[in-house]
């Protein structure tokens, strides 16, 4: 029987950010003084102070561009549902129609940053682990590997089809349509040796125990520790696959703490041989950089392909 999945983020769309606060906060609510948060490289970020004291985080992008927000949303509610690990709580997404041009927003909770103290490596690898271990049945239909609908990583439309085996679900939903979308830059030489790899896909990745959420996109900066020294997780491109492939992205931009890894080690969750797979799981997103940012990460991208075919 088809599995169907129930989607109800309960976040509301609005088609005005004065309705919105109105619709949350009550009719008297007034907007104070906002300030530009920077970071962000795909959306703009605000801080917004209500006339009640209480500060906001705001993204904004163009208009048509409102699909990202509400992605940005589910993903942000798949992880809550595991109630693993914190979230800043979603508020409200939608359009703005008040002025001429118009914008897209996503409103939630402001997150004030604390300072990392000695437990938060642990805790936050504890609560990873977590969200890696919880049931992940009523987010993919039909399949193991996939998700509610497909998502974005970065600006760059990601696959999320359903797979019942992870090999297949890295090849054709990640490497593949990356690799496509990077042609241009490749050669012909580069082409057997990207076939090669593909070809010996499921000599190289293992199948997990059991499928995971994964959060997608985990760098440092999408990990906040709040004042009282605990981890958030935001800007998720969240899927259900291998949990190596989040660990290995933390690895690829210099790394999380020490602490970190010891502790995400005593979980069970890495399988074994898994350094010699970390390159080919970051080969996404370091392709994904070639498409997104050009040139400067074609060689990156190329000396792992060779890793892995010679
Ligand atoms: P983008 O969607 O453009 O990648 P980010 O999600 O990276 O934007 O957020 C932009 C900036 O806002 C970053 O510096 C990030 O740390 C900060 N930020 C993100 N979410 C919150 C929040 N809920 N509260 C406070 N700051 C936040």
């Amino acid at each position: 029987m088809e599995k169907h999945i129930e989607m109800n983020i309960g976040v509301p769309k609005f088609n005005s950010l004065a309705g919105a606060l109105a619709e949350i906060f009550g009719s008297d609510i007034r907007l104070g003084q906002s300030f530009r948060i920077p970071g962000g490289d795909i959306n703009k970020a605000y801080g917004m102070q209500l006339s009640n004291g209480k500060i906001l985080f705001m993204k904004t992008n163009e208009k048509q561009k409102v699909d990202l927000f509400l992605s940005e949303a589910i993903n942000l509610w798949a992880i809550s549902l595991t109630n693993t690990i914190n979230t800043p709580k979603l508020l409200a997404y939608g359009t703005d129609d008040s002025e001429e041009i118009g914008y897209s927003f996503l409103l939630m909770e402001y997150i004030e940053l604390g300072d990392i103290k000695d437990e938060f490596w642990n805790v936050f690898a504890e609560n990873l682990a977590s969200m890696h271990k919880a049931d992940t049945s009523s987010l993919v239909k039909n399949g193991k590997f996939g998700f509610l609908q497909d998502n974005f990583i970065g600006r760059t439309k990601q696959i999320n089809l359903a797979k019942d085996s992870w090999v297949e679900f890295f090849r054709d939903n990640r490497l593949v349509p990356q690799f496509k979308m990077a042609e241009k830059y490749f050669e012909k030489d580069d082409f057997s040796k990207m076939d090669k790899l593909l070809n010996k896909l499921d000599k190289i990745l293992v199948e997990p125990e059991k499928p995971s959420l994964l959060h997608g996109d985990l760098w440092g900066g999408n990990v906040l520790c709040d004042t009282k020294s605990l981890p958030l997780l935001i800007d998720p491109a969240c899927y259900v696959g291998h949990p190596e492939a989040d660990i290995a992205m933390t690895e690829l931009f210099g790394g999380f703490s020490g602490k970190f890894y010891d502790a995400y080690k005593n979980t069970g969750l890495l399988q074994s041989g898994y350094s010699e797979r970390r390159d080919l799981y970051n080969l996404y997103h370091v392709l994904n950089h070639v498409n997104l940012f050009g040139h400067s990460y074609l060689s990156a991208a190329k000396a792992i392909i060779k890793k892995y075919v010679e």
